[in-house]
């Protein structure tokens, strides 16, 4: 199963992906992660994006899509995945399709994780307090909320308008987003 997560900042994507990785065995591949290591490790990619990612802003579709061909091409990931975190922007979604259509397996199923604008920005207030993330601050939060409804949103319609995306309810706890989730899923794998 190929599985694209789509979800603003707070959303708890990153959350999910995590449940549903241990529930299916499947790689995570997180585009942040992946950024934050190589932050971490001081490479040159990690350097670049640094300063982008502390901003708030996304990093260029040219840098993603180098990242995300190399880590798609690994053997794990040719069993399926949890995407989290890409697409951002209709490029990167375009870009995704032809990837996995070279891969010869363009099906992917999208899971919309929606959460109302006024509990995202609590949500994010309080992961702030927790982990320390640099990009969590108040102003860069607001930017990268700004950023995902201009860019990231409308790759929610794109997933729409080619009917493989499913919209769930991202409020509550944990394990009730986990189950609607997973409900979801269920569904699509009987049909
Ligand atoms: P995330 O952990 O998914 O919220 O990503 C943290 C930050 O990494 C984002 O705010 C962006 O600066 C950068 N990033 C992650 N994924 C992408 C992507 N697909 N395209 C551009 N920038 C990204």
């Amino acid at each position: 199963m190929r599985i694209v997560l789509l979800g603003a900042p707070g959303s708890g994507k990153g959350t999910q992906a995590v449940r549903l990785v241990e529930q299916l065995e499947l790689p995570h591949i997180s585009t942040g992660e992946l950024l934050r290591s190589a932050v971490e490790a001081g490479t040159e990619l990690g350097q670049k994006a640094k300063t982008v990612i502390d901003r708030g802003e996304l990093v260029s579709d040219d840098i993603m899509l180098g990242l995300i061909t190399q880590r798609l091409s690994r053997d794990d990931a040719k069993k399926g995945f949890i995407l989290d975190g890409y697409p951002r922007n209709i490029t990167q979604a375009k870009a995704l399709d032809e990837i996995l259509e070279r891969q010869g397996q363009a099906m992917v199923e999208v899971l919309h994780i929606d959460v109302d604008a006024e509990l995202l920005l609590q949500r994010i207030a309080g992961r702030a307090a927790e982990e320390g993330r640099s990009d969590d601050a108040e102003e860069v939060v607001r930017k990268r909320l700004r950023i995902y409804a201009e860019q990231t949103a409308p790759v929610v319609e794109y997933y729409t308008a080619k009917g493989v995306l499913s919209r769930v309810l991202g409020e509550g706890s944990v394990e009730e987003v986990f189950q609607r989730i997973m409900s979801v899923l269920l569904m699509h794998t009987e049909s």
